[in-house]
């Protein structure tokens, strides 16, 4: 049967509210509202207790060696939640032994595969046992709304690790037919000590996309979150520690880019490193990796995703997935649809309900009912992207609605909606990361193609039509790494994810996502 909390995707909130994740108290109603879901949480506070603040070195909570803390403030206030340690070179250089340790005692990945299986499920059982609590800290320290954490980042975190769990017993190589007195075989080994870097939109999402396929194929880990959104990811190092994973298989180091970051790029013992966030940091990652030992390198990174409406689309489908596409979670999505074409035939009609449903759209506390957008996850990017907003009015594109702060604490921005844009406008090319819809309008067919391509970015695409013939000319011209058809930011463990071009290199979810931890192997016998 297949799990309820897999049937999850983001792109559903807003028309279908899908039924809540199994381990929520299920609602008479097997499709309820938003306030069905809200009124079966206990309480509507973060009503969490943040536990684990250190590093987790070789299974054991520890101080950094330099004894120094950061903090990690909450984004709907500004205020610090907690001091977390922080790591730096020398923390990183026990981690990385005790995970090389862990891997040369084959403590895990001569474990048998159900073994190491059986161990992710376990893990993934307990998370689904603290769901609620994780979603609570999710909102805590990121600012997302409790209940998209809930019913989005929660299933789809859970899903992934019982997806990989699945795969531990099933990397299997090739016979060869080679020419010659020979056979030869190919096996899949783990790579090795795994790097892994985060980022802070989807925390709990983003560091099961790192750890399910690296567990399932038998490497050790040394993982850094990111500095604004520490606490779910040492929560989850709890949950390993009582799934009775062995000492040293996943170390968790919260800190900064620059010092932990950059030491586990540039560890001469880490064999692989994975990153998720910016282009440019994603430049600094394979640089550190080609100065010193060449450790694999793959990366997830920035977009500026085409999403084009054409004239004879499900209109309101399109408008309100449109809408989504570029909204969810704040607009801090690597996959936004940020740039929106529309078709010049409806564009007057996609412009106007564009803008007033993003009038509706509802901004405020993270733990209210009625909240669709939380704040922005720090003042960094809070000032980023009203600096974007800035340069949109500069270049003259047409402010339609908001680009102004809400309140006076927190990083709230107003939903914004920019129309006229032009494709050589700053806020048609770089990667604004935060709730500002730009509106571009196009011909035909064939021209939103080439523009759709006009971009250092090829991470996914969207396209709203109900005709097939246009629908495959999109999916097979656009030059992204996943196509969405009349849906946007559907995911899946199983359905792979990455990017053409800057957009990265290489693919998570699915088996290719558990390639990246393989090295093969050929072994030639002669008969
Ligand atoms: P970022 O710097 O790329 O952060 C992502 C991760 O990389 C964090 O864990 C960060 O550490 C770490 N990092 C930073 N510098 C590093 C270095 N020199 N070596 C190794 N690791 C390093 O992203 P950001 O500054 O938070 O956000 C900036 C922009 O990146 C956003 O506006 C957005 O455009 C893009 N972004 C994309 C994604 C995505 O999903 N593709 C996610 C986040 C951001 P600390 O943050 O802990 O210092
Ligand atoms: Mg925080």
């Amino acid at each position: 049967m297949p799990d309820p909390a897999c049937g999850y995707t983001m792109g559903k909130f807003s028309t279908v509210m899908a039924r809540p994740p199994a381990y929520i108290p299920q609602p008479p109603d097997a499709n309820p509202t938003k306030e069905a879901f809200m009124a079966t949480a206990a309480t509507l506070k973060p009503g969490v207790e943040v536990r684990a603040k250190k590093l987790l070195i070789n299974n054991e909570w520890v101080d950094s060696v330099s004894g120094k803390t950061f903090p990690t403030i909450n984004p709907t206030t500004g205020e610090e939640i907690c001091q977390v340690a922080e790591a730096d070179a020398a923390d990183v250089d026990k981690a990385v032994r005790a995970a090389r340790a862990a891997f040369e005692t084959g403590a895990w990945r001569k474990m048998s595969g159900s073994q190491r299986g059986r161990m992710m499920y376990k893990l993934a059982d307990l998370l689904e046992k603290h769901a609620d609590e994780l979603a609570r800290l999710e909102a805590l320290d990121n600012g997302k709304p409790y209940f998209i954490a809930s019913v989005a980042d929660l299933p789809l975190t859970i899903a992934c690790y019982r997806y990989y769990a699945g795969w531990a017993d099933k990397t299997q190589g090739k016979t060869i037919p080679v020419n010659g007195p020979y056979f030869s075989y190919t096996k899949h080994e783990p790579v090795g000590v795994c790097g892994q870097i985060i980022p802070w939109n989807f925390p709990l999402l983003m560091q099961s996309w790192k750890l399910g396929p690296a567990l399932a194929a038998g490497c050790t880990v040394v993982l850094k979150p990111a500095e604004q959104t520490p606490l779910t990811a040492l929560r989850v190092g709890e949950l390993i520690l009582e799934a009775g994973f062995p000492p040293g298989v996943v170390n968790i180091l919260p800190g900064y880019g620059p010092t932990a970051g950059g030491a586990i790029t540039r560890h001469m013992d880490v064999d692989k490193v994975a990153f998720t966030g910016s282009t440019e940091v994603g430049h600094l990652i394979m640089k550190a990796a080609a100065e010193s030992n060449l450790k694999r390198v793959t990366l997830e990174l920035g977009g500026k995703s085409p999403n084009i409406i054409f004239a004879d689309a499900d209109m309101d489908k399109a408008i309100e997935g449109s809408h989504q596409a570029l909204f969810f979670n704040q607009g801090q999505a690597c996959c936004a649809g940020s740039r929106l074409f529309v078709e010049e035939k409806c564009y007057d009609e996609v412009v106007e309900k564009s803008v007033a449903r993003a009038k509706k759209r509802t901004v405020g506390d993270p733990f209210e009912k009625s909240t669709e957008q939380g704040p922005q996850v720090d003042n960094d990017q809070f000032k980023k992207i009203m600096g974007y907003i800035e340069s949109g009015k500069q270049e003259k594109a047409k402010l339609m609605t908001g680009g102004n702060r809400v309140g006076d604490k927190g990083y709230f921005i107003e939903p914004t909606v920019f129309s006229d844009v032009q494709d050589n406008m700053k806020i048609a090319q770089e990667e604004i990361f935060g709730p500002v819809m730009t509106i571009l309008k196009f011909k035909d067919l064939n021209e939103v193609i080439e523009r759709g391509n006009k971009s250092i970015y090829g991470l996914a695409a969207g396209v709203w039509t109900k005709d097939i013939t246009k629908a495959h000319a999109i999916a097979n011209s656009l030059r992204a790494g996943t196509v969405w058809v009349n849906c946007f930011d559907v995911f899946d463990a199983g359905a792979p994810f990455g990017g053409f071009k800057q957009s990265g290199i290489g693919r998570e979810l699915g088996e290719y996502g558990l390639a990246n931890y393989t090295e093969v192997k050929t072994v030639t016998i002669q008969l």
